[in-house]
């Protein structure tokens, strides 16, 4: 018997139309755990250095995480992997909701869809009934609206369905899929599925999901239950963090109005400016009125407590779900202040499936183009279809109209759809230096500081997942002031991975004009900082194997979910007799799986960097010092490379070998026995496991 997860696929290629459930090997658990673990794997297997993200071989993997569809608090997830046509690299968005459990009840861990589809498809699967079905009657509508249209076609009110709207119809690369109270929003994944022409994938299961010792898991359940209640019943301090970080799970933006860290910290416009005095009671309390106005009331995702969405119902507009960030980033990108605004486009956004991260900057960007004249002003002149532009002084009428036309595939809107980065390229005249804030093609937080700061040098630079805020959260984003407070801090701080990062918080000061010891950029010193991240890379990959939000683990400061409770669960649900340090392991193989894949696609060193304005002051000799000691602190050569020590450690000599005969990793000697023992000490050691 399989335990948590399911052992099927459900391989579909969309070409032939043939459908098969296929059996996994129970090993893959034991190596890859799931989730993003064994994606990777599939994609590695199955594609070469030279795949194009629109070559009918690459697949889109719809997965779901080991514990997802388990009573795990938040172990919701729903991953869609395959090559991103942003970045020719990995892309992995996920999304939160009801979907991924609801397939695993139908009985699969994954779907795998292979080739393309001739015609526009939708896919009905209920439990062992799978069905492609025609969805050209469904082309046009937005991502909300098919899901309602398929659940009425199909009878099944209880059916989840995932799906694109217009703008993942027409390829956007920033377009989203959409399923119900989440969306997998990053890295163009939503393109691929348009290209397969896959409208959406409905899903009804009504199995069991098997848990190996259920009174153990149950257990844990229980004291987790206690921590969390606990935690919502006494946040944590707001006087150094956001207040809407200081409960668990994710930003509880929804339920909290106040924003003065967001609106004061981050860039406005297309990532260009703070407003330092942005934040006033008036503000507060427009929006107070406004965002209780728009809230029905708070959701949550599958098997979570947390209830940080919240269903919108904004005046006439169609209603929608609504978390996090997505509150705030079209308001900057717009730079207006009304808070009507922000309910309104996301009405329109989530109906076009775009996503609220990168669109609001590629709408910043097209302003600044027409501002400067690289767009003339032909770009936005009406047609028979639609109506021209407003003048420039209608922030929010420019933006909506650019929204609709991206969302529509008209006029400049199909150059707009791709991002900023491939948009600035077909525009030329200059329009590459308005595209400023991007890491490895995708757009970033839209944040611009003063000083260097070296965990999130190596965050923006390094992280697969191209997103920063889906790779920090444990480690608070500044030092505290007063020392007392960095002592209280650490006292209930359970979730370190060792009692090291304990002292490494203690000695940390904030930034002072006076200057001083242990401050940006110099501590954390290269070799802590490299210390720190590996621990917040590990924390998002275990949520991301698991299929947990991680609100609920990686992105939180002192979270539910944390390194030493991530394997009780895994061994209760799975039957896998793994200790906190063997499940270490796993992850990291995985970690260092995932960097081969990206290696073999061409990326190198010279890719891993923040966009270029992201600090005022930098110091590249020490730029240079922190990326070569976190590679080496990795088990990487100079390069970023994965050494064949550090592969065959982990089991991935078939690795080492293709990265040899590709010419990326140097041809040496398979390490002897000893030579692996030598480095498993130095990095207990050095890790401390
Ligand atoms: S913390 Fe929020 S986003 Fe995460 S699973 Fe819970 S309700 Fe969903």
């Amino acid at each position: 018997m399989r335990y948590s997860e399911t052992g099927v696929n459900l391989e579909i290629d969309l070409e032939t139309g043939n459908i098969e459930r296929v059996r996994t090997d129970p090993e893959l658990m034991h190596t890859l755990l799931g989730g993003l673990g064994t994606c990777v794997k599939i994609l590695w297997d199955r594609t070469g250095p030279d795949t194009k993200p629109f070559d009918p071989e690459n697949p889109l993997i719809i997965s779901t995480g080991t514990l997802t569809g388990t009573p795990a608090f938040s172990s919701n997830r729903t991953i869609v992997c395959t090559i991103s046509p942003k970045t020719n690299l990995l892309a992995y968005p996920m999304g939160g909701g009801f979907f991924a459990p609801e397939l695993k009840y139908a009985g699969y861990d994954k779907i795998i869809f292979s080739n393309k589809s001739p015609g526009w498809v939708y896919i009905w699967i209920h439990n062992d009934h799978v069905e492609i079905r025609d969805a050209g009657h469904l082309l046009g509508t937005g991502a909300i609206e098919a899901q309602d249209l398929i659940r009425e076609e199909l009878n099944e009110p209880n059916a989840q369905v995932a799906a694109i709207g217009t703008a993942g119809e027409l390829k956007s690369l920033i377009a989203t899929v959409e399923m119900g109270r989440g969306s997998a929003s990053r890295l163009g994944a939503a393109a691929v599925m348009g290209d397969k022409k896959i409208k959406a994938i409905a899903v009804r299961g009504t199995k069991d999901i098997n848990l190996y010792d259920g009174p153990a898991f149950v257990e844990h359940l229980r004291e987790m239950r206690a921590f969390v209640e606990h935690r919502n019943a006494n946040r944590l301090s707001n006087k150094y963090i956001m207040t809407i970080h200081t409960g668990v799970g994710s930003p509880q933006a929804m339920e909290i109005v106040e924003e003065k860290w967001h609106t004061t910290a981050f860039a406005w416009g297309n990532a260009r400016y703070r407003r330092k005095d942005f934040w006033t009671d008036e503000i507060e309390e427009a929006w107070t009125k406004i965002q209780y106005g728009a809230i029905q009331r708070f959701i949550s995702c599958y098997a979570c407590p947390q209830q940080c969405g919240a269903l919108i119902w904004h005046e006439d507009d169609p209603p929608y779900m609504a978390k996090c960030f997505s509150k705030l980033s079209y308001l900057f990108g717009a730079e207006v202040e009304d808070q009507h605004f922000t309910w309104k486009i996301l009405s329109k956004a989530f109906r076009y499936g775009v996503d609220s991260f990168s669109t609001p900057q590629v709408l910043a960007f097209a302003v600044e183009l027409r501002r400067d004249g690289i767009l003339s002003e032909e770009e936005f002149a009406g047609t028979d279809a639609y109506p021209p532009c407003p003048p420039p002084e209608d922030k929010e009428g420019v933006f909506l109209w650019l929204l609709d036309r991206i969302g529509r595939g008209e006029g400049i809107g199909r150059v707009l759809a791709l991002g900023t980065k491939a948009a600035s390229e077909m525009i030329g005249k200059g329009a590459e230096a308005y595209a400023h804030n991007l890491t490895k093609g995708e757009e970033q937080m839209i944040i611009k500081l003063g000083m260097l700061d070296p965990l999130y040098f190596l965050m923006f630079g390094t992280n697969e997942k191209q997103s920063v805020p889906q790779i920090e959260g444990n480690w608070p984003q500044d030092a505290f002031k007063e020392y007392e407070d960095r002592v209280e801090w650490v006292k209930d701080w359970i979730h370190v991975p060792h009692e090291r990062f304990k002292q490494y918080f203690l000695d940390w000061n904030p930034k002072s004009r006076e200057g001083g010891e242990n401050m940006n950029p110099h501590y954390p010193t290269p070799k802590i900082a490299s210390d720190i991240v590996d621990w917040m890379e590990e924390a998002h990959n275990y949520d991301d194997s698991l299929g947990l939000c991680c609100g609920m683990g990686g992105f939180c400061l002192k979270p539910a979910y944390h390194v030493h409770n991530y394997y009780k669960f895994v061994s209760a649900a799975t039957g896998m007799d793994v200790d906190e340090f063997q499940l270490r392991k796993i992850i990291h193989r995985s970690r260092n799986l995932h960097r081969a894949f990206n290696l073999r696609r061409g990326m190198t060193r010279a890719d891993d960097k923040p966009p270029a304005d992201h600090w005022r002051h930098r110091f590249p000799e020490l730029e240079e010092e922190l990326l070569t000691t976190y590679y080496n602190f990795k088990g990487w050569n100079d390069d970023g490379v994965p050494t064949r020590l550090r592969l065959e450690e982990l089991d991935l000599g078939y690795v080492a070998d293709e990265l040899e005969q590709l010419g990326i990793l140097k041809k040496v000697n398979p390490p002897t026995r000893e030579e692996i023992k030598k480095w498993e000490d130095h990095r207990t050691e050095t890790w401390g496991y």
